[in-house]
């Protein structure tokens, strides 16, 4: 590991100021990600600028009934906001599936959002790989690439976003504020993740500096009735193979609201809006949910070894939904 300078910032205006002056920099939150690709030489800052004293730690719920949750808040406090647990189920089960307990109580919430690829190649400095040296290729399409994406990929890359945090946030329509030396903005979700293209180095939307200061979630009383369910390769401490964030609201059969999202599957979490569109008014039955996956999963573009995933978001949108509805429809006579 190459010599790094470390300041730790104590105020928002100061620690975007710092990161303005030195082009270098990053910003370290848990540094669960980034002070592993600093061992492997993947990055090179020359001063790291901790975030984790900035008080943007917050759970809040908002005056309109959604929730703010600030950029500092470590992965475990959010699962276990009793507000996250009661309005937003789905996300506290995504954040729980993710990582070890040891990680979670360091990881932050920007710092989960901004986490890199597991693609291999782009771990390993020696073999070229478009996301890490644009230009040098993609080793993964011709190699080992199991655990690629089946959507919105590009002959560039065809890494997956590994987060199981940002799935869930993605089906509940998010939104990311962040602060730069020029005040302050904010992102609708799904303009926060740029598609991959040409340029896949080029991840978000935020612009130079920026730090993110919080996620926004709207109101959604659907978020209530929420699940994410997981694949992965071993029970715990793995990433996903494929993984789905669902929010569902039956109505005498009928399917009055659903929010459906995937994750790695894409370069970005993947919001399921065509499987949504075709369920929406109809019939809350398996054989629904099953027709609404294959529309979504009809734009796959497998690469010979991760076919599997098509298949596998199927089976996993239509149990999920399947549970959803089972717990959503009340029984006869029952109050909604
Ligand atoms: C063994 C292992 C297993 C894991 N398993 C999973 C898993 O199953 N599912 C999963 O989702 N994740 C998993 N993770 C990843 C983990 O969730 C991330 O490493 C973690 O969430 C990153 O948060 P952090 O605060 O430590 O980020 P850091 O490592 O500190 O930072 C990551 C990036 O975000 C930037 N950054 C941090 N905070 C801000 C901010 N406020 N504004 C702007 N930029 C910022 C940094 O500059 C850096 O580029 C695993 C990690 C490990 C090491
Ligand atoms: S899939 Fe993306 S991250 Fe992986 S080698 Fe190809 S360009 Fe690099």
């Amino acid at each position: 590991m190459r010599e790094f300078g470390y300041q730790r910032a104590h105020d928002v205006a100061g620690a975007v100021a710092l990161l303005d002056a030195a082009p270098e920099a990053r910003f370290l939150g848990g540094g669960t990600n980034l002070v592993d690709l600093m061992k492997t030489g993947v990055e090179r800052p020359a001063l790291l600028v901790d975030v984790t004293e900035l008080p943007l730690d917050g759970i809040e719920v908002t005056a309109d009934g959604g929730l703010r949750v600030g950029a500092t808040a470590t992965n475990s406090d959010l699962a276990a906001h009793p507000e996250v647990r009661r309005r937003y189920p789905a996300l506290a089960e995504a954040v729980l599936a993710g990582a070890s307990g040891q990680l979670r109580n360091m990881a932050t919430v920007g710092g989960n959002l901004l986490q890199r690829t597991r693609c291999g190649y782009f771990a390993d400095t020696a073999r070229p790989c478009n996301k890490r040296t644009p230009g040098s290729g993609c080793s993964a399409r011709e190699g080992v690439h199991h655990n690629h994406a089946i959507l919105g990929a590009s002959a560039h890359c065809v890494a997956t976003h590994p987060s199981d945090m940002a799935v869930a946030l993605a089906a509940l329509d998010a939104v990311v504020s962040y602060e730069t030396t020029s005040g302050t903005g904010e992102l609708a979700w799904e303009d926060f993740y740029l598609p991959v293209g040409d340029t896949p180095h080029r991840e978000t939307a935020l612009p130079p500096g920026a730090l993110i200061t919080g996620v926004t979630l709207p109101p959604a009383p659907v978020a209530a009735r929420s699940r994410y369910r997981k694949i992965r390769e071993r029970a715990s401490y793995a990433f996903a193979i494929g993984s789905a964030a669902a929010a569902l609201d039956v109505r005498d059969g009928v399917v009055h609201e659903v929010r459906l999202a995937f994750g790695a599957v894409a370069s970005r979490p993947w919001r399921a809006r065509t499987a949504e569109r075709a369920l929406t008014g109809g019939p809350a039955t398996a054989a629904a949910f099953a027709a609404a996956a294959d529309a979504e999963l009809a734009a796959a573009e497998p690469l010979p070894d991760n076919g599997y995933k098509v298949p596998l978001l199927r089976n996993v949108t239509v149990a999920l939904l399947s549970e959803l509805a089972d717990r959503t429809e009340p029984t006869e006579g029952a109050q909604r």
